[in-house]
């Protein structure tokens, strides 16, 4: 069921997008894709395997309804020709009294515990919540991915993105297309895209209750290296971030072509979600600027 597409200038079957006051993930879905893509049957062995698998209820699989499992999703008035649902991201960590290995009476300074993040509290995260959007996110995206149902929306797909669910694995990994890695191509090497770290900061702040112990600058969206090169990060287990498949990099170089993205150390759902807020935010960032960066030299001159 899972394919990654190949293509040059592809037009947009669906989005996502950030909505920082929610704060909340937006998903946008072409109403000509939307109206042909085949409903997922709620016993079908996909939905019923990530019942089973994260103990979850209800899950409805109509993008002209309701989608998701347990209502996770949310239905929103269409947008110029975009069917769309917000994803609100909950307060997944849920304070249980003091935490047990810092503070008074031990050996460990609460702002150097590991354990609880430096908050002195116990912590204790809504699992079943978390793996409740998540599943839905990856129902969603399997759903985008595995129709080939051509639009004429006038935009171009920007990115494709599709995750992983397991225990202790939640990885993402997905297509930068040829207009936005265009447009990346023009950021000098260094350059810091702030929208998407806030992104981050915000969706991160809000799934764990705080952004201790961490900082700001824990949080990254930068351009490394010449051509588009982008790695997003924030603060895991170790680590968690996107970056590109160095294969399928080396091999775009020469055509400023599509690359394809992996991630690593994406060890909880709730960085996933991380994750996911910084590409919503990437796409919002870079639909009103791809068409002006990815234009061809002769055109441009044309203007001048
Ligand atoms: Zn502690």
């Amino acid at each position: 069921m899972q394919h990654l597409t190949t293509y040059l200038n592809v037009s947009r079957w669906y989005s996502l997008g950030w909505d920082t006051r929610g704060p909340a993930l937006i998903l946008r879905i072409q109403s000509e894709f939307a109206r042909r893509v085949k409903k997922i049957p709620d016993d079908s062995h996909f939905v019923l395997g990530l019942k089973e698998h994260f103990g979850l209820g209800g899950f409805s699989g109509d993008l002209r309804g309701q989608f998701g499992f347990e209502g996770v999703f949310t239905r929103e008035d269409p947008d110029n020709g975009f069917i769309c649902f917000k994803v609100p991201f909950p307060v997944l960590n849920k304070e249980g009294g003091r935490c047990k290995y810092c503070g008074d009476g031990t050996d460990t300074e609460v702002c150097d515990c590991t354990a609880c993040m430096g908050t002195g509290k116990k912590w204790s995260m809504d699992h079943h919540h978390a793996h409740a959007i998540v599943a839905s996110l990856h129902a969603f995206l399997e759903c985008m991915g595995s129709a080939s149902i051509e639009t004429h929306d006038p935009n171009p797909q920007l990115m494709e993105v599709f995750t992983s669910l397991g225990d202790g694995c939640y990885d993402l990994r997905g297509t930068f297309s040829k207009p936005l890695r265009g447009y990346l191509g023009t950021l000098s090497t260094g350059t810091r895209i702030a929208c998407v770290e806030q992104a981050m900061i915000r969706s991160y702040s809000q799934l764990f209750g705080s952004l201790r112990p961490y900082a700001s600058d824990h949080f990254r969206a930068s351009v490394d290296h010449p051509e588009g090169w982008l790695n997003i990060s924030c603060p895991g287990l170790d680590s968690s971030r996107i970056s590109p498949f160095r294969d399928s990099f080396e091999s775009s170089v020469a055509q400023a072509g599509e690359y394809a993205f992996v991630s690593d150390g994406v060890n909880t759902p709730c960085h996933q979600l991380v994750l996911l807020s910084a590409l919503g935010a990437l796409q919002d960032f870079a639909d009103p600027l791809w068409r002006e960066a990815t234009r061809n030299p002769m055109e441009r001159e044309e203007v001048m």
